[in-house]
């Protein structure tokens, strides 16, 4: 029989999806020894079907990426949203942010690919190896506590503790359902189709994002094809009823809707990946700690994917962890004791509550046809396109530079 193995480290973090490995990332360049530990081995969360979606960088969460390592080897891949277009439906108001004068001349954000973004994080920690030890496949037989650490056994009875472990683990965690955390859930009755489409016309770096009764439908930029073929992303909200019958739709179908959905303004377009599902769901944890844990990103908190926020929340997270872990291991204090796990829980809890509260409204507020609801709406966005600090503070929200916000977004040594 293997003798088990006993692995004792600085952090252990359980689950590797984008948000553990960016923390892996931060803390490895910060020279803080970590193991990252998950179930899926990466030959399976690098394929294809694994995951279909793109997701929306804010200029603040670039600086998260930034201080992992990993931005550098992002960037390419990375297209910019220079422009953003809000239309309430077929209503001729349009919101329109424009990052030259709205946006403190930086791009709003940027949107990669999941998958992309996903092999970066995987490459960047392999580069910090020094210091990150990546586990993966690992099936967790039990978690267990002593007195100054907390950690988990696998099945094939590797032993690791550290005196932080963290619970990035994803919206069933494991680790939050050991630590008895109830949740508030929000079934909002629809899902998100998403997909690449190539199409005609340029697509100029705009984001654009149209208000229709069932949800939003976001045509977001990509960079483009090797042949110089124009490409954006899509994030089509539906009735979580009508989607199974909309990914059923033949090919020639299913681009027939996307043209009426598109409208004319890029031209001729088609799908030109696998279109998915994902069903949506608002997720909040009663408490974002336990003793020697801490929670975060999905596994505290999920949201609409509505403005695009969900990840930037969590790598909001990701900031103030690693903050505040390098502060404490500075001064020579317990990375796992209550100081550090209270100012987590009061620096983050806020600010994911606020923009769980906005984009459950937002979605509230545009996904119905009720008429009077129509117009104030229309009279909402008509008001803040013609008011300009108000909509330099939206500017600001899109990219991350307003709420609580940790050092590393004001670009403060950490
Ligand atoms: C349609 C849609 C569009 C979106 N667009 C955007 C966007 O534009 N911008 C944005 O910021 N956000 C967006 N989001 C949100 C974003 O995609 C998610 O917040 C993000 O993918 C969640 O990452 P995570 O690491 O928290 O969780 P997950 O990706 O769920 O990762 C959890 C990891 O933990 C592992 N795991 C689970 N259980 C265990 C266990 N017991 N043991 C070991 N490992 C385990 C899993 O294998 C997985 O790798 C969108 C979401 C949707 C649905």
């Amino acid at each position: 029989m293997a003798k088990a193995k006993y692995i004792h480290t600085n952090v252990l973090i359980v689950g590797g999806g984008l948000s553990g490995l960016a923390l892996a990332g931060t803390l490895g360049e910060a020279g803080i020894d970590c193991v990252c530990i998950d179930r899926a081995p990466p030959v399976t969360q690098l394929a294809e079907a694994y995951d279909g979606r793109t997701t929306a960088i804010s200029y603040a969460s670039h600086l998260v990426l930034r201080t992992a390592g990993v931005w550098d080897t992002l960037l390419p891949d990375c297209a910019p949203i220079l422009d953003i277009r809000v239309a309430d439906g077929n209503s001729p108001l349009y919101l329109h942010f424009d990052s030259e004068t709205d946006g403190d001349k930086n791009p709003f954000g940027w949107i990669i690919e999941n998958r992309i973004l996903r092999h970066r994080l995987f490459n960047n920690i392999k580069r910090l190896k020094k210091h990150v030890r990546h586990i993966a496949p690992a099936e967790i037989k039990k978690f267990i506590r002593g007195k100054s650490a907390a950690g988990v056994v696998l099945k094939d009875g590797t032993e690791i503790t550290a005196p932080l472990m963290i619970g990035a683990d994803g919206r069933s965690s494991a680790v939050r359902a050991w630590l008895g955390i109830d949740v508030k859930t929000l079934d909002y009755q629809q899902s998100a189709i998403v997909c690449n489409v190539a199409h005609e016309l340029d697509h100029e770096s705009a984001a654009v994002e149209h208000f229709r009764p069932a949800g939003p439908f976001a045509v977001l930029p990509m960079t483009d094809i090797a042949n110089g073929g124009h490409r954006s992303s899509i994030v089509w909200t539906e009735h979580g009823g009508d989607v199974k019958d909309i990914l059923s739709l033949s090919a020639e179908d299913f681009d027939a809707r996307l043209q009426d959905l598109f409208g004319p303004h890029l031209g001729e377009v088609h799908h030109i990946s696998k279109p998915m599902s994902y069903p949506l769901g608002l997720l909040h944890a009663e408490r974002y700690t336990g003793d020697r844990v801490a929670l975060m990103a999905e596994a505290a908190h999920a949201i609409h994917p509505i403005a695009g926020q969900g990840l930037n929340l969590s790598l909001r997270d990701v900031a103030a962890l690693t903050e505040l872990i390098v502060a404490h291991l500075r001064c020579g204090l317990d990375i796992g004791g209550g100081a550090l796990l209270r100012q987590y829980e009061a620096a983050r809890r806020g600010d994911t509550l606020l923009m769980a509260g906005v984009t459950d409204v937002l979605n509230r507020l545009f996904s119905n046809n009720l008429k009077t609801i129509r117009v104030f709406r229309d009279l909402g966005l008509g008001m803040v396109q013609k008011i300009p600090p108000l909509k330099r503070y939206f500017a600001r929200q899109a990219m991350g530079l307003s709420g609580i916000m940790p050092n590393m977004l004001r670009k403060e040594q950490i």
